[in-house]
This record gives C-alpha cells, sequence and structure tokens, in this order.
C-alpha cells in the first residue's frame, strides 16, 4: 500500500496534467501590410514577443528586395550593369537562377523588363508584337553572373523580377526563425504564401489551410491539413486586368512574353522549404498540369501540388491522394479531386470495354 504522502503527490501532479491539458492555449493575430501584400502572424500568446522581430525582418527582405524602393539593392542592381550586394541578397539570386535552369525557364526571375511593359495593376497595357520582340531578348533566364557578392548583368538593360520566390522565402526563414527561437506552433500567411508550425488552437494534428476558388476567390474551394511546411498559392486571379473579354494576368510565359495560357488558373504547392514552393507555384502554372506532372515524377524537387484546370478539374499528385476536402459552396465547375494518373486508368479501362 501506498503512502499517504505519496498518494498526495501522485493527485497533485494528475491534478496539474489535467489543468495543462485542459487549458487551450490562446493565440494571438498579428495583421499588417509589407512586402507588397497583406501579412497574417498567429502565435502563441506567450510568444508573442515575436511579432516585432517579424516585422523586423520583413522590412529589412523590402529594403533587398523591392523593386520600386530606390535604395533597394535589387532597384539598385536593375539600374547598373552591375553591383555589389548582401550575402542574403546573392544567395536568393543564385538559388533562382539555378531553379531556372532546374524548370527550363519555367521560373524565370530575369523577366523585369517584361513585368514593366504589361504592367498589370499599373497602366494594364498590351504591348505590341514588336514591342515584345525587343522586350524578350532582356529576359533571358540566365542573364546574371553572381560570384560571391559580386553580381554582373550580361546586358544592362536586364531587370530582376523576384516577386515569384520573394515572399515564400520570407515565410520559410521566419519559420526557421521561430523554430531557432523556441516556438513551437505557428501560422504565417504572406499573400498567399502559408507558413505553419505545429499545430493550431485546439486541434494536434497541424492546421487546416483553405485554398481559393480560382473561378470565385472570394470563396474556398478545398482545404487540408499540413504541418512545418509552406503552402504557396499562384492563380490568375490574383492580379490582372481584362480587355475584350479576355483577362490578362501577371503570371508570364517566358517563350511568348505574354501572361501563361497553359491549362492551369491556380496551382498549389506544398514543400518543406518556402522559396521552392513559391518558385514551383509559379514554374508549374507555367509548364501547364501534364509537363507539370512529368516534372513532379521527376523528381527534381520534393514537393506535392494541387492544380486547378480551366475545365473545373481539381488534380493532385500523389502524395495528396485522400488529404484534400472539397468543400461545400464551391462552384459546379469543380469536380470530385482527381488522382493525376487517374488519366491512365481511365485510357486502361477504356480499353478494357
Ligand atoms: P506568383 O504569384 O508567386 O506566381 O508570382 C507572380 C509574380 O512573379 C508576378 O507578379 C511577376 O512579378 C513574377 N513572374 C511572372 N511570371 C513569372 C515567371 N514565369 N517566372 C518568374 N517570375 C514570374
Ligand atoms: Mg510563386
Amino acid at each position: 500500500m501506498k503512502h499517504p504522502k505519496q498518494i498526495v503527490i501522485w493527485v497533485a501532479l494528475c491534478l496539474l496534467l489535467f489543468t495543462a491539458c485542459s487549458k487551450a492555449e490562446v493565440f494571438v493575430t498579428d495583421e499588417f501590410y509589407a512586402m507588397n501584400t497583406y501579412i497574417t502572424v498567429r502565435l502563441p500568446e506567450s510568444d508573442r514577443e515575436h511579432f516585432a522581430e517579424i516585422r523586423t525582418y520583413l522590412k529589412e527582405l523590402e529594403g533587398i528586395f523591392s523593386r520600386t524602393d530606390p535604395n533597394s539593392e535589387i532597384f539598385r542592381l536593375n539600374h547598373a550593369p552591375s553591383a555589389e550586394v548582401s550575402k542574403e541578397c546573392a544567395d536568393v539570386l543564385e538559388r533562382s537562377l539555378r531553379s531556372a535552369a532546374d524548370t527550363c525557364g519555367a521560373f524565370n526571375p530575369c523577366l523585369g523588363a517584361l513585368s514593366s511593359l504589361w504592367d498589370v495593376t499599373g497602366k494594364k497595357y498590351i504591348p505590341t508584337d514588336a514591342e515584345l520582340a525587343a522586350t524578350l531578348p532582356l529576359c533571358a533566364p540566365n542573364g546574371y553572373t553572381v560570384s560571391g557578392q559580386s553580381v554582373v548583368k550580361e546586358k544592362a538593360e536586364t531587370e530582376l523580377d523576384l516577386g515569384a520566390v520573394v515572399k515564400g522565402y520570407a515565410a520559410g526563414e521566419l519559420l526557421e526563425l521561430l523554430k531557432n527561437d523556441g516556438v513551437t506552433d505557428a501560422l504565417i500567411n504572406l499573400g498567399g504564401n502559408v507558413a505553419v508550425l505545429g499545430h493550431a488552437p485546439g486541434r494536434s494534428d497541424g492546421w487546416s489551410v483553405g485554398i481559393k476558388n480560382p473561378f470565385d476567390p472570394e470563396s474556398l474551394a478545398a482545404s487540408l491539413v499540413c504541418t512545418d511546411t509552406v503552402l504557396a498559392v499562384s492563380g490568375d486571379y490574383e492580379r490582372y486586368f481584362e480587355c475584350d473579354g479576355v483577362r490578362y494576368h501577371h503570371i508570364f510565359d517566358g517563350s511568348t512574353g505574354k501572361p501563361s495560357a497553359s491549362d492551369i488558373k491556380s496551382c498549389a504547392v506544398l514543400c518543406s522549404d518556402g522559396f521552392t514552393a513559391d518558385m514551383l507555384s509559379t514554374a508549374l502554372f507555367v509548364m501547364g498540369s501534364e509537363k507539370a506532372y512529368a516534372f513532379y515524377k521527376s523528381g527534381t524537387y520534393s514537393f506535392e501540388a494541387i492544380f486547378f484546370t480551366a475545365d473545373g478539374s481539381i488534380l493532385l499528385t500523389d502524395g495528396l491522394c485522400g488529404k484534400v476536402t472539397l468543400l461545400s459552396g464551391s462552384t459546379d465547375a469543380l469536380g470530385e479531386p482527381l488522382r493525376f494518373g487517374a488519366w491512365e486508368y481511365a485510357e486502361d479501362n477504356a480499353e478494357n470495354t
């Protein structure tokens, strides 16, 4: 038989454990505008001191990567034939050039002159064929040489546009920063690039993240539960203008100089690395679903993806089968999620009947 003192200690311990388990974690939210986008950060109340650190880091990144701030490193580089840059800038630029080679130019960080010509959110201009022909030679995806922190351009007029990777990169870096500081649960949303760590309040399996319906971006089409990862989404509804019933959006096909005309309306990529998730969401959008699936199968990068195609299909890569929930209220245009291989199965069946 246990000594009464021992029993008292056991009861006290059990009570302590019960209180710890039953006390719901309280999360707090910080919302602000930076890097040209709306940002939401959710942290446990006890970690709220990290809000300031996050804002400071994003300000630092703006000072490096902004295309419009005359004091930023990218602005200076875009207006000179060469420049000395910070180590962080050189690293991101090197990774971007490597990614351009890996994706055969589908992701192209050197098409700044093209983005400026179209100015999709500004003057909304449809360039002439002659203008496109004059601009495309400035957009070769390998127009820079990086040695240490020195960057030299092949053509002085070439301009960088790192808009397709900087937010995902920032989300991933912030996740690492929080992890190193001992934070175990967090959500950071940088304009559609969502980084999640640990789990949401009240659940033990991660965070439930919604994906917009590209046919009706005010509503969500699907959700999935994920943790310790970054989910990046690229869609033709994010930045665009319309003229004579045609949508001119902000994701360009570097081979034509025009908004990508692939079959994809939006593409969500899950990857443990934020830069890669964001880079791939843009690259796969440009590739189109068939090439994108072949690229997935090639194993060049480790990721999973969801594709919403113009005909209303939702296609999943192998690792997401059974893990994506379609939300009621999404438009009739969207069918049940299909596994990519479903095309092959359908053909096999057809031969047997
Ligand atoms: P995202 O929303 O991540 O797909 O990024 C789109 C942004 O990346 C655009 O607003 C442009 O600034 C830039 N961009 C457009 N097309 C490409 C491309 N093919 N490769 C790299 N960046 C691009
Ligand atoms: Mg991107």
